[in-house]
């Protein structure tokens, strides 16, 4: 049985942090003080870290009222970057709502290998499919000064937090936001060094197991990878050849089981040579990627 823990007799925010991730630890939250930390700075308008130079100050009562409701929330179910409005994604903070996937660490392995990818490149055109709340080609924009993004989502709304945080991160103007379907809202002779994915790669029989805090909240847009999982890659797969440049390269985030499948779905376009899969930081294939053919003929 859980137990809560005991309230203490004056609430500083040592003791409001150390009640709040005893009580989520005891409902199986995992970062338990970590979100504890985050929803308190929150409501306390502060940065986390400056939590600890504050531990002995007591909130006032309507602010431990405010912690007290999104602690509530946050038991039951909602998660933590809904709650706060905002999540740490690579180097920039992206502002977040439950109109967009929360960005995830795995999404990083991404990032860092288009980066590597583009040092060498003078003014690069980049292309990301799916970009919900931007991070990927915000988070390129931004660390690659003279790359030009474009970036497409099938839901306006997500686009709508996508330019937001464009705005927020000063590179709105290198970034061509495009409402549609994967590639189809792109002028037909457009060619890319680089096109980016992170589509939703669910499958249909894993959607039950799925964390409730996922399934209940998060835009089934972007997780609902179809029956498989696969429904995406296929599409993509079909598509993406004709708009990279000779030599240019594709990286699709995969779920992590999905390695062999989404390699032979990018195989078996002749244009295309698949190259090495990268591992995420826990250890697991998460990034596939593979080549257009230097000698591949542009078609158009
Ligand atoms: N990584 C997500 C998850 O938590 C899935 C993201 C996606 O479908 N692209 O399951």
């Amino acid at each position: 049985m859980n137990t809560t823990p005991q309230p203490p007799t004056t609430w500083t925010i040592a003791a409001l942090l150390k009640w709040t991730s005893e009580f989520f630890q005891s409902k199986g939250i995992e970062s338990a003080k970590r979100e504890a930390e985050l929803l308190l700075a929150h409501v306390l308008k502060c940065k986390r870290i400056e939590l600890i130079a504050r531990f002995q100050e007591q909130p006032t009562e309507a602010e431990r009222a405010h912690y007290r409701e999104l602690i509530q929330r946050r038991v039951a179910g909602w998660p933590v970057a809904y709650l706060i409005g905002s999540r740490e994604f690579y180097l920039l903070s992206f502002d977040v709502d439950p109109r967009v996937l929360i960005p995830r660490p795995d999404t990083e392995t991404l990032v860092l290998e288009a980066l590597n990818r583009l040092k060498p490149l003078t003014a690069p055109e980049v292309l990301d499919l799916g970009t919900g709340s931007g991070c990927i080609a915000i988070s390129i924009a931004h660390q690659k000064k003279d790359a030009r993004v474009t970036a497409t989502d099938l839901s306006p709304d997500a686009l709508e937090v996508a330019q937001h945080n464009a705005a927020k991160h000063q590179v709105a103007e290198r970034i061509t936001f495009l409402q549609g379907d994967l590639l189809a809202p792109l002028a037909p002779e457009s060619r890319f060094d680089l096109i980016v994915s992170n589509p939703p790669y669910v499958a249909g029989s894993e959607w039950a197991s799925l964390a409730p805090e996922i399934r209940d909240h998060e835009p089934r847009l972007a997780l609902d990878g179809g029956p498989d999982g696969l429904a995406f890659y296929r599409r993509i797969a079909q598509d993406v050849a004709r708009f990279l440049k000779p030599g240019g390269s594709v990286l699709l985030e995969i779920g992590s089981t999905q390695e062999t499948a989404v390699r032979a779905l990018l195989a078996a376009i002749p244009e295309l040579e698949v190259g090495p899969t990268l591992k995420d930081m826990g250890g697991h294939p998460r990034v596939v990627t593979a080549q257009k053919k230097p000698t591949a003929a542009n078609a158009s």
